[in-house]
């Protein structure tokens, strides 16, 4: 742990109870900028960096941000040398109107952080209750001395809504004390050309067209450059102590000066902020305008109170319990927390590579959302994976056009990276060629169905999405000696490009291809009226149905007799293996420090590839395949994408290498936490926190979504004494529990499900609802 970093126990009691708490008191420059991120509050609409509302000194490292879920502008994509099909734009999240600065005055004297004598300091987040806060007591130059508690949220029950209060205690002094309130449309995106994991480019993309202010409301609209959406920040301030209010507009900002009568000694104040687009709003002005008049009318405590119920609930099935590791315990959480800031609440957003935590990948949604998102939403919130699925069935008719655009028949070839559906990748080898994107899409699609039954999305949504992504393989394989191959493609090991039969894209296209059939069979047995209009819809015939069946039937999985692994594709291991012994350690990441091609010569991998496949589809290979590749592909794994342990611990567990396990799950846990990527500045890696819970659920408890059944092998790593977690499961909530002792399975609710344990097959009913049996030790 860095030191910096501890665990803060709010209340006095039991410990596990009370890892609530992320705590960093740290001023040191090095630790500012990440800490902007890990403190940054969101809601999956609307989120803000966690900046000092004051600022720092001039000098400091800062990022401001403020962003709002798939509110997005379009900029140019230059090309040196420009080919057929290559995006002309690329979507980029706008940094929105900045309504975080407060500048609070005594008697002339600004309060700063960096100025003055700081008595005492706390700043952390509470992720039970969902709020941030800093605690300060702080003498000013001039002695005059202040206790403070700001507190800041984004509401998760009202989206639109951004607070901030301020409890100003006077300790020392009665004069006035003004707090200048400061909303500013003046800002830009951060950019940083020689780092291809952020932007790069334009940064202004905003451009301030409404200031104004009236009856104590003060509102602020901007543009978008291109795309030519609104955007409106409408402000209140409230306080329990009367104050006089002076307003002050330029063309970009509006400046609100409050003024505190002298005498009263704590000051109460809340800055309400309303956050309205025009992706989601009619008319964001006026909506804005209507929210705060409805909104500013909660007391700041009232809002607290709905956060901490929304959280209960969301707690009360997410939240993982590990007894033994309380730094562990508290990463978990963190990570479960971030997701759930992240996640979008409609169907137009998703969950970024960052969140809405900062600007890395632009605010890019990628693949990360349904291979390492998605089974924790599906698995413990099915409304909220829902969203995200129906997300993917809104820009289908843009996957449709990109793969006209890319030269195919028919199909939908999803983006790599997107917003709003157009392709953002710039780099097709490691981007548009990424092919496997859209069997990963149609697998969580499955997936949600076989945990949900929820057919009705199925039919509404899941169909179309399935056979539309699935005749992309169609269009790009072919067959040759009578396997159906697939050529020039990348796999998710982004250290290999353009490649022929990827092991990963070919096992996922038979996925694919297979339940594209099998939906479609399915809908003809229970609904031909549905499937005829769907078929009508989008022209499927019978004998199509069956190119698909006899292609997945005879899809080329490679295999190498020499090693007895699944080749990671067919050129694979005829290349050289990259020469680890005399990479330094600052060479990596590698990508920041070698030509591409220089990567592609060798057999090196950035992230688990084959042996993702083999965590995703574990039954097309036998065992002994499966840990030869396992053995193979980790001595060449630099892990320099975030994407890349988690499936590793999964494996190891499989394979039974449980140190290995537990030691891939240590660095997903607090990855962020202790910025072990060095790059926490540029927002959290919110795949990686979802491949944290990956490693609990399907990792230790080795839990596997089958056919009408759940199966388990569950392990508790030594160093733990106790593990407990929940899933919902077709309705049912299921309950794991593993001690020292025993392992516990149990079941809420009336339902009948069917588990398998260490391949015993048991029922879970309303007569037998727990299952026991003494612990299988790792
Ligand atoms: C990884 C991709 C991932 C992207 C966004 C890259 O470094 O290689 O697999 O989708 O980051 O997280």
């Amino acid at each position: 742990m860095d030191g910096v970093l501890k665990i803060f126990y709010e209340k006095n009691g039991d410990n596990m109870d009370n890892n609530w708490i992320i705590e960093s008191n740290s001023l040191e420059d090095k630790d500012l900028l990440k800490y902007e991120s890990i403190f940054n509050v969101a809601n999956g609409y609307v989120g803000v960096r966690g900046n000092f509302e004051e600022g720092y000194s001039n000098d400091k490292p800062t990022v401001k941000g403020t962003f709002i879920n798939a509110f997005y502008d379009i900029v140019p994509l230059t090309y040196g040398e420009k080919a057929f099909a290559f995006p002309d734009t690329m979507e980029k999240l706008v940094n929105v109107i900045d309504s975080q600065t407060i500048n609070l005055i005594i008697d002339g004297e600004k309060f700063s952080l960096f100025e003055g004598q700081i008595k005492s300091y706390k700043r952390y987040l509470n992720m039970k209750r969902g709020y941030y806060r800093r605690e300060i007591h702080w003498i000013s130059p001039l002695s005059k001395e202040i206790k403070l508690v700001i507190t800041r949220i984004t509401s998760f029950t009202n989206l639109e809504l951004f607070a901030i209060n301020y409890e100003i205690e006077k300790v020392n002094f009665k004069d006035e004390v003004t707090i200048e309130s400061i909303v500013d449309g003046d800002v830009r995106n951060y950019t940083n050309d020689s780092d291809p994991r952020t932007g790069s480019g334009q940064s202004k993309l905003l451009i301030p067209y409404s200031i104004s202010f009236g009856n104590d409301i003060m509102q602020v609209s901007c543009k978008t450059k291109t795309s030519n959406e609104t955007v409106a920040t409408t402000t209140k301030h409230i306080s329990n102590v009367k104050f006089t209010s002076n307003y002050y507009k330029t063309e970009k900002s509006i400046k609100g000066v409050f003024t505190f009568e002298s005498g009263t000694r704590k000051i109460n104040f809340t800055k309400y902020n309303i956050y309205t687009d025009s992706r989601r709003y009619k008319d964001p002005l006026n909506d804005g305008k209507e929210l705060i008049r409805k909104l500013s009318n909660k007391s700041f405590e009232t809002i607290l109170e709905e956060q901490e119920e929304y959280l209960e609930k969301f707690w009360r099935v997410s939240d993982i319990l590990i007894k033994g590791d309380e730094s562990l315990q508290q990463g978990l959480r963190f990570n479960l927390y971030q997701l759930l800031q992240s996640v979008g609440k409609d169907s137009i957003s998703n969950i970024a590579a960052k969140g809405l935590s900062g600007e890395g990948y632009e605010g890019h949604y990628f693949w990360d959302s349904e291979v390492y998102m998605l089974p924790f939403f599906t698995l413990c919130n099915p409304k909220l994976a829902k969203n995200l699925l129906k997300y993917r069935y809104t820009i289908l008719d843009s996957a449709r056009k990109r793969a006209l655009e890319l030269g195919h028949t028919k199909g939908a070839a999803y983006a790599w990276r997107t917003i709003a559906g157009s392709e953002s990748s710039a780099y097709f080898p490691a981007g548009t060629a990424q092919y496997h994107i859209n069997s990963d899409i149609a697998y969580s699609y499955i997936q949600y169905f076989l945990v949900t039954n929820d057919i009705e999305f199925i039919k509404e949504f899941g169909a179309e999405v399935v056979i539309e992504t699935a005749r992309i393989w169609m269009e790009i394989g072919h067959y040759h000696d009578d396997k159906f191959k697939i050529d020039a493609v990348t796999g998710p090991d982004e250290y290999s490009a353009i490649v022929n039969n990827n092991y990963f894209t070919n096992a996922m296209a038979k996925y694919n291809l297979q339940w594209a059939t099998k939906l479609y069979y399915l809908l003809l047995e229970i609904d031909p009226t549905t499937l005829n209009m769907l078929s009508k819809k989008i022209n499927i015939t019978k004998e199509e149905v069956d190119l698909w069946n006899k292609a997945c039937t005879n899809m080329y999985l490679p295999y190498d007799d020499k090693y007895k692994i699944n080749a990671q594709d067919d050129s694979f291991l005829s290349k050289a293996v990259w020469d680890f012994k005399n990479t330094p350690k600052d060479k990596y990441p590698l990508l920041l420090h070698y030509h591409p091609l220089t990567i592609y010569r060798y057999q090196v991998l950035k992230q688990a590839d084959t042996v993702l496949s083999h965590f995703l589809l574990e039954d097309e290979s036998d065992m002994e395949t499966i840990k030869n590749s396992y053995d193979y592909y980790e001595k060449i794994t630099t892990h320099d994408s975030s994407l890349s342990c988690a499936i590793y611990s999964i494996m190891a567990c499989k394979i039974g290498y449980y140190p290995k396990a537990y030691d891939y799950f240590i660095e997903t846990a607090r990855l962020d936490l202790e910025d072990t990527h060095s790059n926490t500045k540029d927002g959290i890696h919110t795949a990686n926190m979802g491949g944290t819970w990956m490693c609990i659920v399907f990792g230790f408890a080795g839990l596997r979504i089958k056919k009408d059944m759940l199966s388990f092998k569950p392990r508790l790593p030594e160093k733990w004494e106790e593990l407990n977690f929940k899933i919902q499961y077709k309705n049912s909530i299921i309950n794991v529990n593993l001690n020292k002792n025993r392992t516990l399975i149990s079941i809420e609710g009336s339902n009948t499900i069917k588990i398998k344990v260490d391949d015993e097959l048991y029922e879970l009913n309303e007569n037998n609802k727990n299952w026991e049996q003494a612990l299988i030790p790792m």
